[in-house]
C-alpha cells in the first residue's frame, strides 16, 4: 500500500538505525509528542534499536487521555437526558468518568451514538428535529476544523438543535508547560505532524529558541519516526535547536489556510485543563461569542460540574513523561483495556494501551526503583 508499506521498509529502516547509532556519543532523551508516534514506536520496538541512553519520553498528544474527567461528567450528564441525542467517535465511549461511562449511559437507555464525522451528527440532527443532538467535539488541532465547519454549517443552514460539547487543545502550550516544569528531562522535541499539517511550523521556532531544544515535525510510520530521531539527535550532537520538517509530504509552513481561516471564525484561544496535568494557560479553544448558542455546555447548563480523579491512576505522570505505563502498580493488574482505570489505558493513542497490546508488561528494575 503506497505511503505505508514504502514507510516500513525494514532496509531503509536499518540504514537509518545505523546512523542515529553513528550519530549518537552521549545520551539524550527525546519526546514524541504524539500518541500515535508513541504506538508506532513500541509497537515496531524502535525505542529498544536506539543506543543506550537515547530515551523516547511518551508525551501527552492523545486527544482523548487528556480530556478533564469534568468535561468527561459533563458527557454523561448530557447524554442521560432524555430528549438527547449524543453522538461521539467510538473511542469517548468507554472512557471513564466519575463512576460510569457512555456505554453505561446507553445501556442504561441514553441514546448515545458512535459517529464517523461531525457532520453525520448534524444529519441526525436535521433528521430528528425534536431531539437535541450534541456532538462531543475533543481533540487537538486535527479534529478542530471539521468541528468548527460543522458548527459553521449548523449557524448558516439554520439547525437549532444541533451543539457542541467542545474540549479542543493546543500542542505549543502544552510543549511549553512540558519545558516549565521542575522534573522536565525533555532536549528535543518529535513534532506532531497531522497537527503541523494544519496549523504549520510558525508557532515552534519561538519555543525551540527559549527552551534550546531541537523541533522536527515528524511523521507517523517506521521510517518517519527514525528520520524525527535521526534529525533530532544530529541537532543535539552539535548542540543546536531549530525547527526541521522532517514530515514535508503533508506539512508546509503556513500550515492549510483555509482550515486555520475556519477555526479563527468559530472558535477563540482558552484556558483548558489537561486531565492528568493540570490548567495550561491558553491551552485550548471554545466556541467564540458568534457561535455561543451552539455550545452545549451552555445549553444544558453543565457548566458548573467538577470531579475529582482517582488516587490510584498515575496518568497524569504518564502523559508528562515522567513515568513509563508499566511503573504504575496498577498496571496490568486492576488497570487493563478490559477494566481502564484512566484514558490512558482506553484510546488508541494511549501509552498505557500501546504497552499493554504490544506486551511491555513489566518494569525494569531500575525504573521500579526510580519511578515512583
Ligand atoms: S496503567 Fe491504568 S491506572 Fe496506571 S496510569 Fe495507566 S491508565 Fe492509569
Amino acid at each position: 500500500m503506497k505511503y505505508l508499506e514504502e514507510f516500513s521498509d525494514p532496509v531503509l529502516a536499518g540504514k537509518l538505525v545505523e546512523q542515529i547509532h553513528a550519530t549518537v556519543t552521549k545520551p539524550w532523551a527525546m519526546m514524541e509528542v504524539c500518541g500515535g508516534q508513541t504506538h508506532t514506536i513500541v509497537r515496531h520496538g524502535i525505542d529498544q534499536l536506539l543506543p543506550d541512553g537515547v530515551e523516547m519520553i511518551h508525551g501527552p498528544g492523545c486527544p482523548v487521555c487528556v480530556t478533564p474527567l469534568e468535561v468527561i461528567d459533563k458527557a454523561l450528564e448530557i447524554a442521560a437526558q432524555p430528549g438527547v441525542i449524543f453522538c461521539s467517535f467510538g473511542d469517548m465511549l468507554r472512557v471513564p468518568g466519575s463512576g460510569r461511562d457512555l456505554f453505561r449511559i446507553k445501556s442504561e437507555g441514553g441514546d448515545v451514538r458512535v459517529v464517523y464525522s461531525p457532520l453525520d451528527a448534524l444529519r441526525v440532527a436535521q433528521q430528528n428535529p425534536d431531539k437535541e443532538v450534541v456532538f462531543f467535539g475533543i481533540g487537538f488541532e486535527t479534529t478542530a476544523p471539521p468541528n468548527a465547519m460543522t458548527v459553521y454549517q449548523a449557524k448558516k443552514l439554520g439547525i437549532p438543535n444541533f451543539s457542541l460539547l467542545v474540549s479542543h487543545v493546543r500542542v505549543p502550550p502544552a510543549i511549553e508547560a512540558i519545558m516549565q516544569s521542575p522534573s522536565c528531562r525533555v532536549q528535543g522535541f518529535l513534532a506532531a505532524g497531522h497537527v503541523c499539517s494544519v496549523m504549520g511550523t510558525s508557532e515552534y521556532p519561538e519555543l525551540a529558541e527559549r527552551y534550546g531544544v531541537p523541533i522536527v515535525v515528524t511523521g507517523f510510520e517506521p521510517l518517519d519516526i527514525l528520520a524525527g530521531i535521526l534529525r533530532t539527535v544530529s541537532q543535539l550532537e552539535k548542540g543546536e535547536h531549530v525547527v526541521e520538517n522532517a514530515y514535508q509530504r503533508a506539512v508546509r509552513d503556513e500550515g492549510n489556510p483555509a482550515a486555520k481561516a475556519m477555526l479563527a471564525d468559530v472558535f477563540e484561544t482558552t484556558d483548558r485543563a489537561w486531565r492528568g496535568i493540570g490548567m495550561i494557560p491558553r491551552s485550548g479553544w471554545r466556541l467564540s461569542e458568534r457561535y455561543r448558542e451552539y455550545d452545549a455546555e451552555y445549553r444544558f447548563q453543565v457548566r458548573d460540574i467538577v470531579a475529582e480523579e482517582s488516587a490510584v491512576c498515575r496518568s497524569g505522570e504518564v502523559l508528562q513523561g515522567l513515568i513509563k505505563p508499566h511503573e504504575c502498580s496498577a498496571f496490568g493488574t486492576v488497570c487493563t483495556p478490559r477494566n481502564p482505570l484512566g484514558a490512558t489505558m482506553v484510546s488508541s493513542e494511549g501509552a498505557c494501551a500501546a504497552y499493554y497490546l504490544y506486551r511491555r508488561l513489566e518494569a525494569p528494575a531500575e525504573a521500579v526503583t526510580t519511578g515512583g
